[in-house]
């Protein structure tokens, strides 16, 4: 199971914001499109850093009310990992775990084509362990 094979279930849409939107913006977008993170873009689509919910939690740790007076480029990361849509779904899996986040943008030949999210590497892992136990019971009885 590679990440294309994910992309080609879920789609290529990317739940994006500006480096200049106000934090408020970015919350309201992850509760309307029910995500954990929003990937920041900039103009051209280059990416910019990545928004979590762990950034906003801690920032709101750390400013309290004075949070909401920041902008979206202030409290992302802006070092992100991302893979390529041939790499298999296990090696993303790893890269998640070793370096304890949850979402990887896909880019193709420079191009952004999707977000992979552990629920989604969780769901295809299922998915992918339910066929071979299939597989395997329908061998048996043949
Ligand atoms: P997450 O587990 O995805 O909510 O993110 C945990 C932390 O890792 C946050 O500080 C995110 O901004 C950061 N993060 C999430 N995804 C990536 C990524 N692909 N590359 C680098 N940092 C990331």
């Amino acid at each position: 199971m590679y990440v294309s094979d994910i992309l080609k279930k879920k789609g290529a849409e990317v739940i994006a914001i500006g480096p200049g939107e106000p934090v408020a913006a970015a919350l309201a977008l992850m509760q309307d499109k029910k995500v954990g993170a929003v990937l920041v873009l900039n103009e051209d689509r280059s990416i910019a850093g990545i928004l979590s919910e762990r950034d906003l939690v801690l920032a709101t740790n750390r400013l309290r009310e004075k949070v909401f007076e920041k902008r979206v480029s202030e409290l992302m990361t802006t070092k992100v990992v991302t893979c390529s849509s041939r790499e298999p779904v296990c090696g993303i899996m790893g890269m998640m775990t070793a370096q304890r986040f949850r979402h990887v943008p896909v880019v193709d030949n420079g191009q952004l084509v999707g977000v992979v999210s552990i629920g989604d590497v969780v769901k295809s892992r299922i998915e992918e362990a339910e066929s071979e136990v299939e597989a395997l019971r329908r061998y048996i009885v043949t």
